[in-house]
Protein backbone atom coordinates (compact mmCIF):
# COMPACT_ATOMS: atom_id res chain seq x y z
CA UNK A 1 0.00 0.00 0.00
CA UNK A 2 2.82 2.15 1.44
CA UNK A 3 4.44 1.88 -2.01
CA UNK A 4 2.06 2.54 -4.64
CA UNK A 5 1.17 5.44 -2.66
CA UNK A 6 4.85 6.93 -2.89
CA UNK A 7 4.93 5.86 -6.13
CA UNK A 8 2.07 7.70 -7.13
CA UNK A 9 3.11 10.53 -5.26
CA UNK A 10 6.35 10.48 -7.27
CA UNK A 11 4.19 10.88 -10.65
CA UNK A 12 2.90 13.99 -9.41
CA UNK A 13 3.85 17.03 -12.12
CA UNK A 14 0.89 19.35 -10.97
CA UNK A 15 0.09 19.32 -7.98
CA UNK A 16 -3.35 21.21 -6.62
CA UNK A 17 -2.01 23.83 -5.25
CA UNK A 18 1.74 25.21 -3.70
CA UNK A 19 2.12 28.45 -1.85
CA UNK A 20 3.72 31.56 -3.69
CA UNK A 21 7.10 32.67 -2.21
CA UNK A 22 6.85 36.65 -2.25
CA UNK A 23 10.35 37.52 -1.68
CA UNK A 24 11.65 39.11 1.34
CA UNK A 25 9.98 36.14 4.56
CA UNK A 26 13.54 35.20 5.03
CA UNK A 27 14.87 38.66 5.22
CA UNK A 28 11.89 39.37 7.79
CA UNK A 29 12.43 36.35 9.69
CA UNK A 30 15.78 37.15 10.24
CA UNK A 31 14.57 40.63 11.08
CA UNK A 32 11.95 38.56 13.78
CA UNK A 33 14.62 36.94 15.34
CA UNK A 34 17.47 39.54 15.52
CA UNK A 35 14.77 41.91 17.53
CA UNK A 36 14.31 39.65 20.25
CA UNK A 37 10.34 40.10 20.73
CA UNK A 38 9.04 37.08 19.79
CA UNK A 39 5.59 36.67 21.34
CA UNK A 40 2.13 38.01 19.70
CA UNK A 41 1.30 41.59 19.23
CA UNK A 42 4.49 43.21 18.44
CA UNK A 43 6.07 45.37 15.76
CA UNK A 44 5.23 42.46 12.36
CA UNK A 45 1.85 41.15 13.60
CA UNK A 46 1.33 45.11 14.32
CA UNK A 47 2.26 46.22 10.51
CA UNK A 48 0.42 43.47 9.25
CA UNK A 49 -2.33 44.77 10.92
CA UNK A 50 -1.94 48.80 9.76
CA UNK A 51 -1.09 47.43 6.26
CA UNK A 52 -4.94 45.47 6.26
CA UNK A 53 -6.35 48.27 7.81
CA UNK A 54 -5.28 50.69 5.03
CA UNK A 55 -6.21 47.82 2.46
CA UNK A 56 -9.43 47.61 3.71
CA UNK A 57 -10.23 51.07 5.11
CA UNK A 58 -10.94 49.21 8.65
CA UNK A 59 -11.25 50.07 12.34
CA UNK A 60 -9.51 47.23 13.41
CA UNK A 61 -8.06 44.33 12.32
CA UNK A 62 -6.42 41.45 14.77
CA UNK A 63 -3.89 39.00 13.30
CA UNK A 64 -5.06 35.12 14.51
CA UNK A 65 -3.73 32.04 14.87
CA UNK A 66 -5.87 31.03 12.01
CA UNK A 67 -9.32 31.76 9.97
CA UNK A 68 -10.80 29.42 12.40
CA UNK A 69 -9.85 31.30 15.45
CA UNK A 70 -11.19 34.45 13.77
CA UNK A 71 -14.67 32.90 13.46
CA UNK A 72 -14.62 31.73 17.29
CA UNK A 73 -13.33 35.27 18.35
CA UNK A 74 -16.55 36.63 16.19
CA UNK A 75 -18.62 34.16 17.70
CA UNK A 76 -17.81 35.38 21.20
CA UNK A 77 -17.66 39.12 20.50
CA UNK A 78 -21.72 38.95 19.93
CA UNK A 79 -22.38 36.72 22.64
CA UNK A 80 -23.82 33.87 20.92
CA UNK A 81 -25.85 31.92 23.69
CA UNK A 82 -27.30 28.15 23.52
CA UNK A 83 -30.10 27.78 21.56
CA UNK A 84 -28.98 30.84 19.42
CA UNK A 85 -29.86 30.09 15.65
CA UNK A 86 -27.39 31.09 13.27
CA UNK A 87 -28.23 30.83 9.25
CA UNK A 88 -25.08 29.43 7.44
CA UNK A 89 -24.68 27.31 4.14
CA UNK A 90 -24.16 23.91 4.65
CA UNK A 91 -21.53 24.20 1.32
CA UNK A 92 -18.31 25.32 3.70
CA UNK A 93 -15.73 24.18 5.67
CA UNK A 94 -16.72 22.97 9.16
CA UNK A 95 -14.71 25.81 10.94
CA UNK A 96 -17.99 28.11 9.86
CA UNK A 97 -20.10 25.67 11.52
CA UNK A 98 -17.57 25.04 14.76
CA UNK A 99 -17.26 28.37 15.65
CA UNK A 100 -20.44 28.68 16.69
CA UNK A 101 -21.34 24.99 17.72
CA UNK A 102 -18.56 25.56 20.33
CA UNK A 103 -21.25 27.93 22.18
CA UNK A 104 -24.18 25.61 21.70
CA UNK A 105 -26.01 27.53 18.63
CA UNK A 106 -28.24 25.86 16.53
CA UNK A 107 -26.95 25.61 12.55
CA UNK A 108 -30.09 26.49 10.71
CA UNK A 109 -28.38 25.42 6.56
CA UNK A 110 -29.90 27.54 3.39
CA UNK A 111 -28.68 26.13 0.22
CA UNK A 112 -26.45 27.76 -2.45
CA UNK A 113 -26.92 29.29 -5.65
CA UNK A 114 -26.21 27.78 -8.17
CA UNK A 115 -24.21 30.30 -10.64
CA UNK A 116 -21.72 31.16 -7.28
CA UNK A 117 -22.53 28.77 -4.86
CA UNK A 118 -22.72 31.01 -2.35
CA UNK A 119 -25.70 30.93 0.23
CA UNK A 120 -28.71 31.78 -1.93
CA UNK A 121 -29.94 35.19 -0.50
CA UNK A 122 -33.43 35.00 -1.26
CA UNK A 123 -34.18 31.73 0.87
CA UNK A 124 -32.58 33.79 4.20
CA UNK A 125 -35.27 35.51 4.81
CA UNK A 126 -37.92 32.26 5.49
CA UNK A 127 -35.05 30.73 7.83
CA UNK A 128 -35.40 33.77 10.28
CA UNK A 129 -37.28 32.78 13.61
CA UNK A 130 -37.59 34.22 16.75
CA UNK A 131 -34.05 32.40 17.99
CA UNK A 132 -31.96 33.92 15.02
CA UNK A 133 -28.31 35.75 16.27
CA UNK A 134 -26.97 35.84 13.37
CA UNK A 135 -26.35 35.09 9.26
CA UNK A 136 -22.88 33.58 8.61
CA UNK A 137 -22.17 34.35 4.84
CA UNK A 138 -19.34 32.45 2.62
CA UNK A 139 -17.88 33.77 -0.01
CA UNK A 140 -16.86 30.47 -2.06
CA UNK A 141 -13.95 30.60 -4.30
CA UNK A 142 -13.32 34.16 -3.68
CA UNK A 143 -16.49 35.35 -5.06
CA UNK A 144 -18.99 37.61 -3.09
CA UNK A 145 -22.28 36.54 -1.28
CA UNK A 146 -25.12 39.09 -3.17
CA UNK A 147 -24.53 41.43 -0.07
CA UNK A 148 -26.79 44.00 -0.25
CA UNK A 149 -30.08 41.75 0.01
CA UNK A 150 -28.19 39.55 2.96
CA UNK A 151 -27.51 43.09 4.56
CA UNK A 152 -30.98 44.33 3.73
CA UNK A 153 -32.76 41.09 5.85
CA UNK A 154 -30.25 41.39 8.59
CA UNK A 155 -31.20 45.00 9.49
CA UNK A 156 -34.91 44.14 9.44
CA UNK A 157 -34.55 41.34 11.46
CA UNK A 158 -32.10 42.98 14.01
CA UNK A 159 -29.62 40.37 13.11
CA UNK A 160 -25.76 40.48 12.94
CA UNK A 161 -23.65 39.35 9.81
CA UNK A 162 -20.09 37.59 9.94
CA UNK A 163 -18.01 37.38 6.85
CA UNK A 164 -16.80 33.97 6.10
CA UNK A 165 -14.03 35.12 4.25
CA UNK A 166 -11.01 32.81 4.37
CA UNK A 167 -11.01 32.63 0.63
CA UNK A 168 -11.69 36.14 -0.30
CA UNK A 169 -8.87 38.62 0.30
CA UNK A 170 -8.91 41.03 -2.67
CA UNK A 171 -12.04 40.42 -3.45
CA UNK A 172 -14.82 42.95 -3.46
CA UNK A 173 -18.51 43.72 -4.42
CA UNK A 174 -19.21 46.57 -6.21
CA UNK A 175 -15.83 48.07 -5.68
CA UNK A 176 -16.01 47.05 -1.46
CA UNK A 177 -13.31 44.70 -0.37
CA UNK A 178 -15.48 41.93 1.08
CA UNK A 179 -14.42 41.29 4.47
CA UNK A 180 -15.91 45.08 5.13
CA UNK A 181 -19.47 44.66 4.33
CA UNK A 182 -20.74 42.16 7.89
CA UNK A 183 -20.15 43.45 10.97
CA UNK A 184 -17.19 41.21 11.69
CA UNK A 185 -15.36 39.18 9.24
CA UNK A 186 -12.53 36.57 9.06
CA UNK A 187 -9.74 35.82 6.30
CA UNK A 188 -7.71 32.76 6.47
CA UNK A 189 -3.64 32.64 5.26
CA UNK A 190 -3.11 28.99 5.83
CA UNK A 191 -1.00 27.64 2.87
CA UNK A 192 -3.86 26.63 0.42
CA UNK A 193 -5.27 30.42 0.68
CA UNK A 194 -3.73 33.03 -2.18
CA UNK A 195 -2.22 34.96 1.00
CA UNK A 196 -0.45 32.57 3.28
CA UNK A 197 1.98 32.17 6.29
CA UNK A 198 1.51 28.90 6.88
CA UNK A 199 -1.64 28.72 9.67
CA UNK A 200 -3.03 31.90 9.80
CA UNK A 201 -5.87 34.53 9.30
CA UNK A 202 -7.43 37.70 10.28
CA UNK A 203 -10.37 39.33 12.45
CA UNK A 204 -11.73 42.04 10.65
CA UNK A 205 -13.71 44.64 13.66
CA UNK A 206 -15.54 46.69 11.15
CA UNK A 207 -17.42 48.79 14.45
CA UNK A 208 -14.97 49.67 16.88
CA UNK A 209 -17.28 49.10 19.81
CA UNK A 210 -15.90 45.13 19.52
CA UNK A 211 -11.92 46.42 19.27
CA UNK A 212 -11.27 46.42 23.08
CA UNK A 213 -13.32 43.34 24.10
CA UNK A 214 -11.80 41.77 21.38
CA UNK A 215 -8.43 42.33 22.48
CA UNK A 216 -9.17 40.84 25.62
CA UNK A 217 -10.39 37.32 24.32
CA UNK A 218 -7.32 37.41 22.03
CA UNK A 219 -5.28 38.15 25.62
CA UNK A 220 -6.16 35.37 27.61
CA UNK A 221 -9.63 37.28 28.82
CA UNK A 222 -6.86 40.01 30.51
CA UNK A 223 -6.62 43.59 30.02
CA UNK A 224 -2.70 43.14 28.60
CA UNK A 225 -3.29 45.41 25.60
CA UNK A 226 -4.48 48.31 27.37
CA UNK A 227 -1.56 47.85 30.21
CA UNK A 228 0.88 47.81 27.15
CA UNK A 229 -0.31 51.08 26.00
CA UNK A 230 -0.23 52.88 29.28
CA UNK A 231 -4.31 52.71 29.92
CA UNK A 232 -4.11 50.73 33.12
CA UNK A 233 -1.21 50.23 35.45
CA UNK A 234 -1.98 46.44 36.42
CA UNK A 235 -3.01 44.09 34.16
CA UNK A 236 -5.84 41.80 35.43
CA UNK A 237 -8.40 38.87 34.37
CA UNK A 238 -11.61 40.82 32.87
CA UNK A 239 -13.37 38.12 31.15
CA UNK A 240 -13.68 34.63 29.16
CA UNK A 241 -10.75 34.61 26.78
CA UNK A 242 -8.18 32.10 24.93
CA UNK A 243 -4.92 32.84 23.26
CA UNK A 244 -5.71 33.93 19.83
CA UNK A 245 -2.17 35.76 19.42
CA UNK A 246 0.29 34.71 16.55
CA UNK A 247 4.14 34.66 17.15
CA UNK A 248 6.22 37.46 15.11
CA UNK A 249 7.56 34.44 13.03
CA UNK A 250 4.15 33.80 11.56
CA UNK A 251 3.58 37.67 11.29
CA UNK A 252 7.20 38.27 9.64
CA UNK A 253 6.17 35.40 6.69
CA UNK A 254 2.68 37.13 6.66
CA UNK A 255 4.29 40.71 6.51
CA UNK A 256 6.18 39.97 3.36
CA UNK A 257 2.94 38.10 1.89
CA UNK A 258 0.70 41.16 2.71
CA UNK A 259 3.23 43.69 1.01
CA UNK A 260 3.32 41.74 -2.57
CA UNK A 261 -0.80 40.93 -2.22
CA UNK A 262 -1.85 42.77 -5.77
CA UNK A 263 1.13 40.87 -7.59
CA UNK A 264 0.13 37.30 -6.01
CA UNK A 265 -4.11 38.16 -6.41
CA UNK A 266 -3.35 39.77 -10.21
CA UNK A 267 -1.25 36.84 -11.08
CA UNK A 268 -3.99 34.54 -9.96
CA UNK A 269 -6.74 36.42 -11.44
CA UNK A 270 -4.43 35.74 -14.67
CA UNK A 271 -4.81 32.31 -14.21
CA UNK A 272 -8.54 32.02 -13.84
CA UNK A 273 -8.92 34.48 -16.61
CA UNK A 274 -7.00 31.32 -18.78
CA UNK A 275 -8.95 28.81 -17.41
CA UNK A 276 -12.07 30.34 -18.19
CA UNK A 277 -11.41 30.60 -21.72
CA UNK A 278 -9.69 27.49 -22.12
CA UNK A 279 -12.65 26.17 -20.86
CA UNK A 280 -15.40 27.93 -23.37
CA UNK A 281 -15.42 25.17 -25.66
CA UNK A 282 -15.89 22.37 -23.58
CA UNK A 283 -19.18 24.27 -21.88
CA UNK A 284 -20.34 25.28 -25.37
CA UNK A 285 -20.42 21.20 -26.02
CA UNK A 286 -22.46 20.41 -23.09
CA UNK A 287 -19.27 18.56 -21.66
CA UNK A 288 -19.14 20.90 -18.37
CA UNK A 289 -20.13 24.01 -16.80
CA UNK A 290 -17.74 26.76 -15.83
CA UNK A 291 -17.61 29.14 -12.72
CA UNK A 292 -19.54 32.24 -12.69
CA UNK A 293 -18.65 35.33 -11.66
CA UNK A 294 -21.34 37.87 -11.28
CA UNK A 295 -20.19 41.32 -13.41
CA UNK A 296 -20.52 43.53 -10.17
CA UNK A 297 -18.01 41.28 -8.07
CA UNK A 298 -14.44 41.11 -8.58
CA UNK A 299 -12.73 37.76 -7.53
CA UNK A 300 -9.21 37.04 -6.72
CA UNK A 301 -8.80 33.78 -8.27
CA UNK A 302 -8.31 31.67 -5.29
CA UNK A 303 -10.49 28.99 -7.04
CA UNK A 304 -11.27 27.98 -10.24
CA UNK A 305 -14.08 25.14 -10.78
CA UNK A 306 -16.05 23.45 -13.04
CA UNK A 307 -19.51 21.88 -12.72
CA UNK A 308 -19.51 17.87 -14.04
CA UNK A 309 -22.75 15.40 -14.71
CA UNK A 310 -22.29 13.67 -11.89
CA UNK A 311 -20.02 12.03 -8.94
CA UNK A 312 -18.89 8.74 -11.51
CA UNK A 313 -17.81 11.48 -14.02
CA UNK A 314 -16.09 13.26 -11.88
CA UNK A 315 -14.28 10.42 -10.07
CA UNK A 316 -13.16 9.42 -13.40
CA UNK A 317 -11.81 12.57 -14.81
CA UNK A 318 -10.17 12.60 -11.28
CA UNK A 319 -8.50 9.33 -11.51
CA UNK A 320 -7.65 10.12 -15.10
CA UNK A 321 -6.18 13.80 -14.77
CA UNK A 322 -3.89 11.96 -11.44
CA UNK A 323 -2.39 8.99 -14.18
CA UNK A 324 -1.27 12.23 -15.75
CA UNK A 325 0.18 13.52 -12.94
CA UNK A 326 -2.19 16.30 -12.50
CA UNK A 327 -4.08 16.78 -9.07
CA UNK A 328 -7.81 18.00 -9.45
CA UNK A 329 -10.20 18.04 -6.67
CA UNK A 330 -13.87 17.64 -5.17
CA UNK A 331 -14.41 19.71 -2.64
CA UNK A 332 -17.16 20.28 0.49
CA UNK A 333 -19.08 17.54 1.25
CA UNK A 334 -22.29 18.89 3.03
CA UNK A 335 -21.94 19.68 6.44
CA UNK A 336 -26.07 19.20 6.66
CA UNK A 337 -25.47 15.27 5.31
CA UNK A 338 -22.69 14.26 8.62
CA UNK A 339 -23.95 12.74 11.50
CA UNK A 340 -22.92 15.86 13.44
CA UNK A 341 -23.87 18.11 10.90
CA UNK A 342 -27.91 16.48 11.32
CA UNK A 343 -27.34 16.78 15.10
CA UNK A 344 -26.44 20.61 15.63
CA UNK A 345 -29.20 21.44 13.10
CA UNK A 346 -32.15 19.44 13.68
CA UNK A 347 -34.98 18.44 10.74
CA UNK A 348 -33.19 19.61 7.82
CA UNK A 349 -34.39 20.00 4.48
CA UNK A 350 -32.98 19.05 1.78
CA UNK A 351 -30.53 21.13 0.00
CA UNK A 352 -30.47 19.93 -4.01
CA UNK A 353 -27.94 22.81 -5.09
CA UNK A 354 -25.54 22.14 -2.08
CA UNK A 355 -25.61 17.85 -2.65
CA UNK A 356 -25.10 18.60 -6.12
CA UNK A 357 -22.17 20.43 -5.56
CA UNK A 358 -20.80 18.16 -3.63
CA UNK A 359 -21.20 15.39 -6.33
CA UNK A 360 -20.32 17.36 -9.19
CA UNK A 361 -17.60 20.10 -8.03
CA UNK A 362 -14.67 19.51 -9.89
CA UNK A 363 -11.25 22.40 -8.63
CA UNK A 364 -8.09 22.89 -11.19
CA UNK A 365 -5.37 23.34 -9.96
CA UNK A 366 -4.20 27.35 -9.42
CA UNK A 367 -1.28 28.55 -8.04
CA UNK A 368 1.11 31.24 -9.24
CA UNK A 369 4.23 29.34 -10.77
CA UNK A 370 1.79 26.21 -12.47
CA UNK A 371 1.92 25.47 -15.98
CA UNK A 372 -0.10 27.40 -18.56
CA UNK A 373 -3.85 26.20 -17.48
CA UNK A 374 -4.24 25.38 -21.71
CA UNK A 375 -1.86 22.38 -20.72
CA UNK A 376 -4.53 21.35 -18.13
CA UNK A 377 -7.63 21.94 -20.18
CA UNK A 378 -6.38 19.71 -22.78
CA UNK A 379 -5.42 16.77 -20.23
CA UNK A 380 -9.20 17.75 -19.16
CA UNK A 381 -10.78 17.57 -22.49
CA UNK A 382 -9.10 14.36 -22.92
CA UNK A 383 -10.21 12.34 -19.42
CA UNK A 384 -14.03 13.32 -20.22
C1 LIG B 1 -9.79 27.68 4.69
C2 LIG B 1 -11.13 27.96 5.21
C3 LIG B 1 -11.40 28.09 6.58
C4 LIG B 1 -10.38 27.77 7.63
O1 LIG B 1 -9.26 28.57 7.59
P1 LIG B 1 -8.09 28.29 8.66
O2 LIG B 1 -7.24 29.50 8.54
O3 LIG B 1 -7.41 27.04 8.21
O4 LIG B 1 -8.71 28.16 9.99
C5 LIG B 1 -12.66 28.45 6.98
N1 LIG B 1 -13.64 28.69 6.09
C6 LIG B 1 -13.44 28.56 4.76
C7 LIG B 1 -14.56 28.86 3.82
C8 LIG B 1 -12.18 28.18 4.28
O5 LIG B 1 -11.98 28.06 2.96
Amino acid sequence: MNSTLNALKSTITVPFSRPTIAGKELEYLQQALDQRRWSGDQIFSQKCEQLLETLLAAPKVMVVPSCTAGLEMAAMLIDVQPGDEIILPSFTFVSTANAFVLRGAKLVFVDVRPDTLNIDERLIESAITAKTKAICVVHYAGVSVEMNPVLEVAKKHGLYVIEDAAQAIDSFYFDRPLGTLGDLAAFSFHETKNISCGEGGALIINDAKWTLPAEIIREKGTNRSQFFRGEVDKYTWVGPGSSYLTSEFTSAVLLAQLESIKKICDARRDLWQKYHLALEDLESRGKLSRQVVPSHCKANGHIYWIMLEGPDIRDSVIKKLREQGIVATFHYQSLHTTKIGRAQSGICNELPVTENASDCLLRLPLYNDMPNPEAIVEQLAKAL
